[in-house]
This record gives structure tokens, sequence and C-alpha cells, in this order.
């Protein structure tokens, strides 16, 4: 038998976690160090919760257009409403009992999960603190692979209270349904609980620092949504810069940059996300980290110390969990000797989940505007299918890019309800580089909101190509 692989993985989200799997099924003696809990923050403060939260959210709205489906759900005062207490218990029980299920899947595959907060001494070696105090334990390692994550963003101006100001990790606290939120921030994050309190009945002011929400979304998509956030009751401030957030007993005053104020009960800061690499050891063990603090990485994991590797938000490549359990994937592969291909960001989907969700893969209108790809597009609303005229679906689209004269889809934007799931078959078709008479040929359901992924694929055929 040949001689084992020392891993040792700093961080037990997305990115350290689906690492450690690999790496024990390849056959090497695994330990993760984890100071918050197995799952990490995807699973115990950000995605799971945020999209558990959401899930009440969408029941909601669609207990509140039922009418149109000729459904009495009643008035006003006797109309469904949010028990922001059970739901919060609930998004809590679901994520705690995620990381018990990460956490038993680790253990019965064999790797050591210790509690405690690691830190580099050099590239080879982890020293663990027990959170609560204790010994430190050191680690031999022959790879590290550090998957700490990030943390919100909060400014000087903007201090976070736990009650009133809050950070996304801190809504699920709250007892009562705010008055009025005032969520500061509309890119992904800002925009998915702008929707979600909006459908859970909250008076919702979103501040965007930009002309429109969602500004790194394709602006179509970013647009839809802007209507019917609008519409229903939203009030959007764009170009509105956020100078400082204040508390003043049970209120909360925005100030704008322009100096105006926005007064509202809760305020939600949703300002982007820091790395987590300070204090690290890292630089000392050669780590390079950007000016911003991200670990710099290359496609298959490798920082500039050998032997360690980085994975996930530390990282800042794509915040999202696929790539950061991908990156951790990708970094053992590699190290371990399996075959690996280097991460492609121009395969990876992604979804906004506000209502209606906004799915993207590949390359983007942004990128096709700004000349850095040459395609033939079409965009095709939702309206027009028969399912969702059924369902009283009206908002969305489904949009593909395919590369002229081969007809290859490199990227595709669906707009509407569920739109993470129609995406799939987008993403395989951009995966697999399947041609758009390819996807088109494929039978779909009749009815389905699916039958116009088919049909847009079917609108970019050439007649004679
Ligand atoms: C509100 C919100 C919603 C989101 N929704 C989605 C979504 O729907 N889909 C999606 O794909 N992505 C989503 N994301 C992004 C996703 O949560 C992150 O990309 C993902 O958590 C990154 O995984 P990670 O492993 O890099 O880090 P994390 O999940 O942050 O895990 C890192 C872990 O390491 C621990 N740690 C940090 N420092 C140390 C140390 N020194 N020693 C030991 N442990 C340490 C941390 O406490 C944490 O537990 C969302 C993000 C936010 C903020």
């Amino acid at each position: 038998m040949g001689r084992v692989n020392h891993v040792v993985v700093v961080g037990g989200g997305p990115g350290g976690y689906e690492a450690a799997l690999v790496a024990a099924q390849l056959g090497a003696d695994v330990t993760v160090v984890d100071s918050d809990g197995l799952g990490g923050s995807a699973v115990l403060t950000d995605c799971v919760p945020s999209k558990t939260l959401i899930a009440t959210a969408e029941l909601m709205a669609e207990i509140g257009e039922a009418g149109e489906l000729g459904i009495r759900v009643g008035d006003a005062a006797d109309g469904p409403s949010a028990d922001l207490n059970r739901v919060n218990a609930r998004v809590k029980d679901l994520a705690l009992a995620q990381s018990s299920d990460i956490e038993g899947r680790l253990t019965r595959e064999g790797v050591r999960v210790l509690r405690g907060r690691g830190r580099l001494d050099g590239p080879q070696r982890v020293v663990s603190t027990p959170a609560g105090g204790g010994a430190e334990e050191t680690l031999e390692a022959d790879a590290v692979l550090v998957a700490t994550g990030a943390a919100p963003r909060t400014l000087e101006t903007a201090q976070p209270d736990g009650e009133r100001i809050l950070t996304w990790e801190q809504v699920y606290d709250l007892d009562e349904v705010p008055e009025h939120l005032v969520v500061v921030g509309s890119g992904v994050t800002g925009a998915e609980f702008a929707s979600a309190y909006n459908a859970l009945g909250v008076d919702v002011t979103l501040v965007s620092s930009r002309d429109r929400v969602l500004p790194g979304e394709d602006a179509d998509a970013a647009e839809v949504l802007e209507d019917v956030f609008k519409r229903r009751g939203m009030t959007v401030l764009g170009k509105s810069r956020m100078q400082s957030v204040v508390r003043d007993g049970d209120s909360v005053t925005v100030t704008l940059t322009d100096g105006r104020a926005v007064v509202g009960s809760h305020c939600l800061l949703a300002l982007g996300s820091v790395p987590k690499t300070v204090g690290m050891g890292l630089e000392e063990a050669g780590v390079v980290l950007s000016d911003a603090g991200f670990v710099e990485v290359d496609r298959v994991s490798r920082t500039s110390a050998r032997g360690v590797y980085a994975a996930g938000d530390c990282t800042g490549v794509l915040m999202l969990a696929s790539v950061a359990a991908m990156q951790g994937r990708i970094a053992m592969w590699h190290y371990l000797g399996d075959a690996v291909a280097p991460l492609d960001l121009r395969k990876v989907s992604s979804n906004v989940f506000t209502a209606p969700e906004i799915a993207t893969v590949g390359w983007t209108q942004n990128q096709v505007d700004s000349g850095a790809v040459d395609v033939e597009s079409i965009t095709l609303p939702l309206a027009g299918n028969a399912r969702a005229k059924m369902q009283g679906v009206r908002d969305g689209f489904v949009k593909l890019f395919a590369r002229p004269g081969t007809g290859i889809l490199v990227g595709g934007v669906v707009v509407g309800p569920r739109a993470s799931e129609l995406i799939h078959s987008v993403s395989i078709a951009v995966a697999e580089s399947l041609t758009a008479d390819q996807l088109a040929h494929a039978f779909t359901v009749y009815p389905s909101m699916s039958g116009s992924v088919a049909e847009a694929a079917r609108r970019l055929h050439r007649f004679g190509s």
C-alpha cells in the first residue's frame, strides 16, 4: 500500500465539506477544522435559511394571487398572514438538521471533524484552537484546503445591532413581522430578501445605489423584476447611496448621500461580503491575498503556496455554494491525482430566488453587448405560453444565445416561476455544446413552461443552416 496523504481542511462549508468527501473517497486521511458548524454559512445562516424563508414567501404570494384562479381567500382582515415566529423556528430547525446530516455523513466516511478555529503555521501545519478554550491541537498536513468563507460587509456608519439594524444572518431572530423594512443593497441578497418580505406582507423599501435593481444581472430580467416589485407595492429607490443607518428607539433612519432620509422600523444591510482570511497565518505561509483580502487561486484551486489550496467565498471567484463545492472537489481531485478539469465559470448556472426567479447560465447579455462574444439571440416572453396562461403567469421570458453559423448554445436566461428548474435544460446544452436545433428537437410536455425553452430554441433555427 502507498503512503497515506494527510489533508487538513479549514472551514466546513460547501467548499470544505465537499472537498473532504472527495479526499476521503480517494483514500486520504482527512481532518476538517470548523469553528461554527458543518455546512458553514451556506447551511446555517445564508443559503439554506434564506431559501427556506423564501419557500414560505412563495406560498404566500401564490395564495395572494389565488383569486385570479377562482379561489376565494377572504378579505384583507382574515386573509393569510405569516407567523414569523413559526417561520423562523422552521428555518433554524431545518438549517441545524441539515448541518447535522452533513456532520453525520462526514463522520461515516471516516473524516475527522474538529470544532475549532484553524490557522496556518507554515504551508504544512494547521493549528486548531477550540472555541470555548482548551488545548490547541497541531495538525501536520501534506495538503491544506482553506475554505473559510466570507462574512456580511458592514460600514462604520451602519453598524448592525441585531434587533433593528440587521445583517442577513440576524433576520431569523425577529419575532414579529417588521412594519416597514428598509433593505439597503439591491444585489442578489438584497433583492431576494426584499422580494420575500414583500410577499410576507411587509412594507418594503429597497435602496439601490445604482439606477436599477440587480446591477450584476441581465438588464432585461432586472427590468421585469423591478416592474413586478413596484406593482406589488414595494418602494424601489434607484440611484440612492446609503450614507448611514441610525436607530432611534423603535425606528431606523437610513440617510442617503444626497441628504434624503428613509425611516423604517427595521433595516437589513445587504452590502456584500468580506473574506474571512485575516489573522490566519496565510500570508506568512506564502499564500498571496488580493488587495480586498481574497485568497488568489488558479482554476484548479491552487494558491501561491505549494500544497495549499483554497475554495469558496474566501477566494471571491464566484460567491455561490455550487461553485465553492466544485472548487473544493477540484482541489482534491488535483492534489490526489484524480482526473480533473479546471473550473469553467461559463458553465455555471445560478439563480436569483425572487418572485419571479431569474436563472442564468453561460455568456451574459453584458458580455454580448461589450462585444466579448458574437451570438444570435432570441427572447420569448412567457406570456404566450399555454401553461403560463393557465397558471396566471404573465411576467418572464426565455432568452437564448447561440453562436452564429454553428447554432451552438452558449448561454441563456430564464425569468419566471421555478426558473431555477427550467434553466437546467439550457445548462446541459451549454455544458455539452448542443445546438439550438438539438435542444428544440427534444420533446417537451404539453402544456409546460419548458415548452417555451424548446420554442425559443426552434426560433433560432435558420433555414439552410
Ligand atoms: C443570503 C445569502 C443567500 C445565498 N443563497 C445562495 C443560493 O441560493 N445558492 C448558492 O449557490 N449560493 C448562495 N449563497 C452563497 C453561498 O452561501 C456561499 O457561496 C457559500 O456559503 C460559500 O461556501 P464556503 O464553503 O466558501 O463558505 P461558508 O459557507 O461561509 O463556510 C465557511 C465555514 O468556515 C468557517 N470558518 C471560517 N474561518 C474559520 C477558521 N479560521 N477556522 C475554522 N473554521 C472557519 C466558517 O465559520 C464557516 O462555517 C448565498 C449567500 C447569502 C449571503
